[in-house]
């Protein structure tokens, strides 16, 4: 059997309020020593998820960023970004449908940190998009569809998130992980996420796993729950993630 992990960021594998890892340290460690690679997949952009890759010492394996738009390797960042730039374009083209969407493009890094919340360097680095651009929506539903279906016929897709509406040509981290398990040559993996964008993730996986989330609308029950395929965890964030590591490890006589 060779082995892959897939993991969510923000409420998965990081806390919700502070960020940190340190709770999922026992089973990182179990994944290290035997050799198990530990792929991130995050709506992050490379530039926000290579200091993370680096500091869980991740080497050269691959993440998804953007929810899905891409894989990366870290140690070859590429700064070129022709499909983020056709994003822009587009909107630049459909100035009557877009006046009222407010991408990241058309927010400064303060701007981007207010309504994210994120600290202002971070914002700096959600800015350096290269595939993805979420944004803000201040008209009406109407406006919306009109504007969704004037983006459809360029074959750009949009996906509501909590708060924003994020524009792209596609990909999901299901898709990217079926590229990454060939690629490594993985027969079986695990995917563990707390949101609505993780459940294509965890249905595709050999083995899911729902992360409890006490913050946002979290998974509803899915099929794969009821014969033991999918499990939730009672713990939030990397509490939960290193229990549910630890436990599945340990069924598969790792
Ligand atoms: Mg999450």
């Amino acid at each position: 059997m060779r082995l892959a992990v897939f993991t969510d960021l923000d409420g998965t594998l990081l806390d919700h309020d502070t960020y940190s890892y340190s709770a999922a340290r026992p089973a990182l460690e179990e994944l290290k020593a035997r050799g198990i690679p530990l792929i991130l997949a995050s709506s992050k952009t490379a530039a926000e998820i290579a200091p993370l890759h680096a500091e869980l010492g991740l080497g050269d394996w691959p993440a998804i960023v953007e929810n899905g738009a891409d894989r990366i390797a870290p140690g070859a960042l590429s700064e070129d970004a022709p499909e983020y730039e056709k994003l822009r374009a587009a909107l630049a083209g459909m100035p009557e449908h877009a006046q009222h969407f407010k991408g990241f493009g058309d927010m400064n890094a303060a701007e981007v940190a207010r309504v994210t919340g994120l600290p202002l360097a971070n914002a700096a680095l959600a800015r350096k998009r290269r595939f993805t651009e979420p944004g803000l929506w201040s008209g009406s539903e109407g406006q919306q569809e009109a504007f969704l279906a004037a983006l459809s016929q360029k074959g750009i897709h949009a996906r509501k998130g909590g708060r924003f509406l994020t524009l792209s040509f596609g990909g999901t981290k299901a898709q990217q992980m079926a590229g990454i398990l060939a690629d490594l040559g993985c027969d079986r993996s695990i995917a563990l996420g707390d949101a609505p964008n993780d459940i294509e993730m965890i249905e595709a996986a050999t083995y899911g796993v729902i992360i409890r989330n006490n913050h946002g609308t979290g998974i509803p029950p899915l099929p794969g729950e009821q014969t033991g395929r999918i499990r939730r965890t009672t713990l939030p964030g990397p509490e939960g993630w290193n229990a549910a590591i630890l436990d599945l490890l340990a069924d598969l006589g790792l």
